[in-house]
């Protein structure tokens, strides 16, 4: 697909002030630092449309993109931030569950992991509720340049391996580099392919 127009329409605070559901919507969402900043602005072939890490214990927004004046890219607030307080957490997690709870032109979400991790819980955990939730999902590995190809592979292998543990069938999965710009185009095949509303 080619990007030929990608704007920034509104952050949102809840769900319910988000724009019209009356475009197909593909979010995406993980751990801070995971590099999901730097995949939307590679994706969209801009340098700074998706702002880099927000400050932890900030107002967390989501925050919508429109694509070609076709379909909502929407940027959720990281997840995993260690220093804030139980409560705080617990608001962030509301807004992120009811979104995708409520979400009703939501096509599919994108989880990120940083493919040099072992699984971590809370992506694990989070991803356990996407199914459990019926959320049409799909895995993206980034920063693929930071270890050496080899490596990479077995790191996604293995991260394959503990979610066949739990899950029958894997989700469809990705892996990416922004800074090579690479897996970007497959992310892009398949919300064309998706996006017929
Ligand atoms: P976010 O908090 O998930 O939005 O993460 P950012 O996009 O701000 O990225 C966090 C850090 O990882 C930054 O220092 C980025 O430059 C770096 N980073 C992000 N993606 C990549 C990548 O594909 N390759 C490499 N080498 N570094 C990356």
């Amino acid at each position: 697909m080619l990007i030929k127009t990608a704007e920034f329409v509104k952050s949102s605070e809840k769900w319910q002030n988000c724009p019209e559901p009356n475009l197909p919507e593909y979010a995406f969402i993980g751990r801070s630092n995971v590099g999901k900043s730097s995949l939307i602005n590679a994706l969209m072939n801009r340098k700074d449309l998706a702002k880099t890490s927000q400050t932890p214990g900030k107002t967390q927004l989501i925050n919508h993109f429109l694509v070609n004046g076709e379909w909502y890219l929407t940027d959720l607030p990281g997840y995993g931030y260690a220093r804030v307080s139980k409560s705080s957490r617990k608001d962030f997690e509301k807004l992120i569950t009811n979104y995708i709870l409520n979400r009703k032109n939501l096509v599919n979400l994108f989880v990120l992991v940083d493919s040099r991790h072992s699984p971590q819980k809370i992506d694990l955990e989070f991803i356990e509720w996407c199914g459990e939730n019926s959320i049409p999902f799909s895995i993206v590995f980034t920063k693929s340049d930071k270890l050496k190809p080899k490596e990479t592979a077995t790191k996604v292998e293995d991260y394959k391996a503990e979610l066949l543990k739990t899950w029958e069938d894997l989700p469809e999965t990705y892996l990416t580099s922004a800074e090579k710009k690479t897996g970007g185009d497959e992310i892009l095949n398949f919300i064309e392919k998706t996006n017929d509303f």
